[in-house]
Formats: C-alpha cells, structure tokens, sequence
C-alpha cells in the first residue's frame, strides 16, 4: 500500500522556482556550514559540543548526518535552524546568514510535538495560517498534504487517537505545509519500531521526489542513512567533527529493497569501518583518561 498516494495537485506544492532563481540556486549551495564551532556553558565549565564542522548541501539534495549519541548532531541541525547561535563560523540558507528560525526551513524532531487539541488538518493548516493564508487557503494546502501522507480518513482526528507512525506523519506533513526550501529531520523515527520505520522510510523517498526540498537528516542508524541519503557525513564522538564524507550513488527512485545490493553492502562496509575506528578511538581515550 502507497501510504503517500495523494493526488498529482500536490505538486503545486512543490517548491515553485522561477527560470532565474533556478540558475542562481544552481551557482549557490542550499546550505552552506562554514568552520561551525558551538560551546556549552555548563556547570562544570565550557563543552565544545561541535568542534570546526563545515560542509555544504547542494539545492535538492538529502544528505544525511550519522554519528555516536551527544556527537552533536542535533546542535548542528538546530543552529542551522536558528535555534542555536554559532559560537564560531557561519551558516547561510539560501545565501542569506540565520539569525533565528525561518518559515522556509522546516524542522522535524524524534518526537511529533503536534498541537493536542488540535485535529489533524488543524495542526498541518497552523503554520500557513500563521502566515496570514486564510482558514480555507490553510485548509486546503493541509488537505493535499494529508492526502499525500495518506491520512485522508483521520483528517478529522485528535493526535492522542493516532499511532506513533501516523502522528511522525502529520508532523512531517506540517513541516512541508509551509512549502520550506530546506527541511531539517532530527531522528523523525528513532521512536517508532522496525517495521513502521521501514514504512517511513519508503514513504520519506516517494515524498522527497516529490517536494524536491533540500533534506538535511540526522541519524544514529547507518542503514537509514544509507537507504535515504544522496550523501551520508559521519560524525567524531564529541566533540563533534566531520570524519568522512560518503556518496551514495544508489539509483532513485529508490526504497529500503536496495538493502540487499551489493554496492549498498560495499557501501555500508566503508561507513562501517569510520564508524568502529572511531568507536575503538573513543573508547581507549574515554578508557586513558
Ligand atoms: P546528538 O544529537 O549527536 O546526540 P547533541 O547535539 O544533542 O548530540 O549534544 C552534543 C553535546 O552537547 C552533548 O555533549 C550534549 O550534552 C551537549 N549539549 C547539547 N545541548 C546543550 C545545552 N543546551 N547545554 C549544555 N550542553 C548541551
Ligand atoms: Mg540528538
């Protein structure tokens, strides 16, 4: 069952681009992390929580960020989102530096945070209506998009009467309501068992070919990384550094079936062995000092 199955009109929701903009998006990366450095005051002093990251994501590309738990994955993710202020470096979306969030970077965390009181629909037509779109403008952008992640039937519903899956599903489909150039994902499975995570998975690629957003996807699962992303960055234990930079040149349209290719295999092999020499180096400094 295509669980994303909406309607065609949905791609009126995709990211609208005039001839001139393409050919600008073209010379500039989407994201651009420069020599990105941020420190914790805490009580037992100061924590360097991501030591010197840069990297850039290309307009439309889904790169995804793997490392170790407290590597400092969700620090990079917020600071792009202007959650965090750099301690040190830049970071520019679309060319232009954040300050603060914005209505065209999206964000969605491991855990769905949708409004309890709100329906369905509700929920997904806030951030449009917030906008200043009217009730029936903002419904019917929440309406495409409810169709496309196949919850036509809960429209109505209340969060608290919905899975784990189905509530990821409208906190995703809430963060493209607001058509965002970039959408940033902390996790947005981590909490959901095996088999629905597949499910997510497949439906995140469909939907990704879809929108054509720039995705930027933090993980600690090197397979979910592997499956989704056009290029996987993996991360140091704490503080956070980029170790290696991994191209995933799978064919797409692509889903969780290509894990049992030989060139997925190849390639989780190299991530693999970053990851336990990292793991090994980790593990002796944590164990000398
Ligand atoms: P990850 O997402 O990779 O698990 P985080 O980005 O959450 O890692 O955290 C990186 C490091 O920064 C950890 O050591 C964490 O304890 C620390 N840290 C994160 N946020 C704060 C904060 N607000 N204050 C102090 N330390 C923080
Ligand atoms: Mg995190």
């Amino acid at each position: 069952m295509a669980l994303m199955s909406g309607p065609r009109s949905i791609m009126k929701l995709a990211l609208a681009s005039s001839p001139a903009s393409v050919e600008s998006a073209r010379k500039q990366p989407a994201i651009q992390v420069s020599n990105l450095s941020i420190v914790f005051d805490t009580n037992r002093g100061q924590t360097i929580a991501v030591d010197r990251v840069s990297f850039d994501v290309a307009p439309g590309e889904f790169v995804c960020i793997v490392g170790p738990s407290g590597c400092g994955k969700s620090t990079v993710l917020n600071t792009i989102a202007g959650l965090e202020v750099p301690f040190e470096g830049d970071i520019l979306v679309e060319g232009s530096r954040v300050y603060s969030p914005r209505p065209d970077v999206g964000m969605v965390f491991q855990q769905p945070h949708l409004f309890p009181w709100k329906s369905v629909r509700k929920n997904i037509a806030h951030g449009p209506r917030m906008l200043g779109k009217s009730t029936t403008e903002a419904n019917a952008i929440a309406d495409d998009l409810i169709a496309m992640i196949g919850l036509k039937r809960f429209a109505d519903a209340y969060p608290n009467t919905l899975s784990g899956g189905m509530q990821q599903r409208v906190a995703i489909a809430r963060a493209l309501a607001n058509q965002p150039r970039v959408l940033l994902m902390d996790e947005p499975f981590g909490a959901l068992d095996a088999q629905t995570r597949a499910v997510m998975q497949d439906n995140l690629l469909e939907l990704r070919d879809r929108i054509k957003a720039t995705i930027v996807f933090v993980t600690h699962d090197i397979d979910e990384a592997i499956v989704l992303a056009d290029r996987v960055l993996i991360m140091s234990a704490g503080p956070g550094r980029i170790l290696r930079e991994v191209a995933v040149k799978l064919p797409r349209p692509r889903s969780s079936a290509v894990m049992v290719e030989p060139t997925y295999l190849s390639l989780k092999k190299d991530c693999l062995d970053v990851i336990r020499a990292e793991g090994l180096r980790a593990f002796n400094q944590s164990d000398a000092s």
